[in-house]
């Protein structure tokens, strides 16, 4: 089967939310191989909220925001959700490019408090190491993945957290993590 991805016109618009808008916004990417880019809302001045759940779901750190997941982003996709354990994988645009969070194991008797705890701590040391989340710097950001994924797997939670800068992505961006 051919691996899903999100062309260069879906991507376009998904810049233009990024760049253009000074709110986030959240949507679904249906399944293609051809992944459509499809708008849900706005979260006006807050974290855009999907109204429910699909295989992938993405939404945008504009770019007077953070442009790197917070520790709800990554703890959202843990969390059990019978039935059907919707989303997979979570996509999240940013000014930086396109982080990818999925998980390979989901706990009820979760820790949340404790996670976040953990990704805040480590969010920090990226925000003061990229100009105060201005700057892409690869190094801290591939600190800051190792760092998540480690707390996680202390506690046997298989979660996938990755990135890519817009500059690696040429004319179509294949989900590393379907
Ligand atoms: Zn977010």
């Amino acid at each position: 089967m051919d691996s899903p991805f999100i062309s260069k016109d879906g991507l376009d618009t998904v810049k233009k939310y990024v760049f253009g808008q000074r709110v986030e916004a959240c949507g679904f990417l249906f399944q293609g191989p051809e992944l459509e880019v499809y708008f849900e809302s706005y979260g006006d001045n807050k974290m855009c909220q999907h109204s429910h759940y699909t295989r992938y779901i993405w939404h945008t750190h504009p770019h007077n925001l953070k442009a790197y997941p917070s520790p709800e982003d990554i703890v959202k996709i843990i969390k059990a959700r019978p039935p059907k354990n919707y989303p997979k994988v979570s996509i999240i645009f940013t000014t930086w490019g396109i982080w990818e969070v999925s998980s390979g194991s989901r706990l009820d008797n979760l820790d949340p408090d404790y996670l976040l705890q953990k990704i805040d701590a480590t969010s920090e040391s990226l925000y003061r190491n990229t100009e105060r989340g201005r700057v892409l710097e690869k190094q801290p950001v591939h600190d800051y993945i190792q760092t998540v994924l480690h707390n996680f797997n202390k506690k046997g939670i298989k979660l996938r957290l990755n990135f890519t800068p817009w500059d690696e992505i040429r004319d179509r961006y294949y989900l590393r993590n379907p």
